[in-house]
Formats: C-alpha cells, sequence, structure tokens
C-alpha cells in the first residue's frame, strides 16, 4: 500500500500515519520530523531547513525532493509507505510521480484530511511535545499529569517554534495557497478520498480504513 496524506498542519495527519504504519506494516515517512531530526543533528539540510521552517514557510523543493528520493528508495519501503507532509507542492508532487513511475510503484490513494482553520489554530496552539519521547500532549484536550512533564519518560514538554501564533498563521497561508491546489491536483488523477478531520481520532482512522478497504475490492 502507497498512500499520501494531505491536510493542514494539526489536521492530524502524523496521528493517522502512525496509525495506518501499523496497519498496514509500512514505514509512515514524515518530512517535517526528518528536517527536524537533522536539525537537531546540526546536519547541513537541517541548517539550511531551519530558517525556514522557524518562520512558518515551505522549504525549498530541491531540498525536501532531495530528501524523499533517497528514503523512498531504502529497502522498507519496498512493501508501500505512508507519506506525511510530502508533497506539498505541484512541483514535489510532480518529481515524486516521476520516480514513482521509474520504480513502477504507483500511489494508491491520497487521503485529503479536511479540518477548518479554527480547529487547526486551536489545537496547535496547545501542542505540546515530550523532548525525549516525542509523546504529544495538548494544554486542554489531553495534558499531561504535571504541567510541562511527560507522563511517559519525565521529560520536560516544549513547544515546537512553529507552532506559536505567528507561525501558525503563515503556515495556514502558505498551505492555502502552495498545498491545496493538490487536492485538486489527485482529484483529477482520480485517486483523492477526502476524509473529515473535526472528529475523535478513531472515527477518522475507521472511516480511512474503511475508504482503502473499498479501494481494495474495487480494483
Ligand atoms: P510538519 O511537521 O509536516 O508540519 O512540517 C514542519 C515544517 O517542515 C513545515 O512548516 C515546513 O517548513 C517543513 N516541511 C515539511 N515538509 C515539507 C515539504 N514537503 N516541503 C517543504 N517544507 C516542508
Amino acid at each position: 500500500m502507497r498512500l499520501i496524506l494531505l491536510g493542514p498542519p494539526g489536521s492530524g495527519k502524523g496521528t493517522q500515519a502512525s496509525l495506518l504504519s501499523i496497519e498496514y506494516n509500512i514505514p509512515s515517512i514524515s518530512t517535517g520530523d526528518i528536517l527536524r531530526r537533522s536539525i537537531e543533528a546540526q546536519e547541513e539540510l537541517g541548517l539550511k531547513a531551519k530558517k525556514y521552517m522557524d518562520e512558518g514557510a515551505l522549504v525549498p523543493d530541491e531540498l525536501v525532493i532531495e530528501v524523499v528520493k533517497s528514503r523512498l528508495t531504502k529497502s522498507d519501503c519496498k512493501r508501500g509507505f505512508i507519506l506525511d507532509g510530502f508533497p506539498r507542492t505541484i512541483a514535489q508532487a510532480e518529481a515524486l510521480g516521476s520516480l514513482l513511475n521509474s520504480l513502477e510503484c504507483p500511489i494508491h490513494a491520497v487521503i485529503n484530511i479536511d479540518v477548518k482553520d479554527e480547529v487547526v489554530i486551536e489545537r496547535l496552539s496547545g501542542r505540546r511535545i515530550s523532548r525525549n519521547c516525542n509523546q504529544v500532549y495538548h494544554t486542554v484536550y489531553s495534558p499531561p499529569r504535571k504541567t510541562g512533564i511527560c507522563d511517559n519518560c519525565g521529560g520536560t514538554l516544549y513547544q515546537r517554534d512553529d507552532d506559536k501564533p505567528e507561525a501558525i498563521k503563515k503556515r495556514l497561508q502558505v498551505y492555502a495557497i502552495q498545498t491545496t491546489p493538490l487536492i485538486r491536483y489527485y482529484q483529477e488523477k482520480g485517486n483523492l478520498i477526502s476524509i473529515n478531520g473535526d472528529r475523535e481520532i478513531n472515527e477518522i482512522y475507521e472511516d480511512i480504513v474503511k475508504s482503502l478497504d473499498l479501494l481494495e475490492t474495487e480494483r
């Protein structure tokens, strides 16, 4: 199974990607996570990407496309993969299309998780992440037992720089201008599945799996 998850920041792509990765036993590939790890490791890629990420802008296509190309040719992607946060521009989608054509492994479905801006702002501004284990909390909807401390590992929680109000606003604008054209792009290719993302995690997940099952039976 080869999937793309589309959706604005804070739509729950990462959460659904993790669940689907377990369901189908395929890797979930988040370009955002790869770039954040590269920043932490102070690699050249991370150093180049950081300034864009901090202000909520997109990292240049050529950098991200290289990252994805080298990741998708690793052996664990042979059985399939889930792309979370890539492609985000038409140029990225075209580069991905050419790569997958040359590998003769087309995308099965593009899942578009649809969530309104107000919901995104509420979710992202309350998001806190454990520095050690990456467990995600929300200050209102899923707070840790002790403020600022991870229930799992006891490490401190932090707020991503790009989850601060100015950057959220910018990320939503960037999404509307640069990424929403992909909805039409994949609709025209006939493999887009739209899912209402303003629901409980499990409801969204079941809806996605049901839609994918249906797709499999129709093929
Ligand atoms: P995410 O974790 O997916 O919200 O991504 C965080 C940030 O990483 C984005 O705001 C961008 O700055 C950068 N980023 C992640 N994926 C891409 C991509 N496909 N193209 C360009 N920038 C990206």
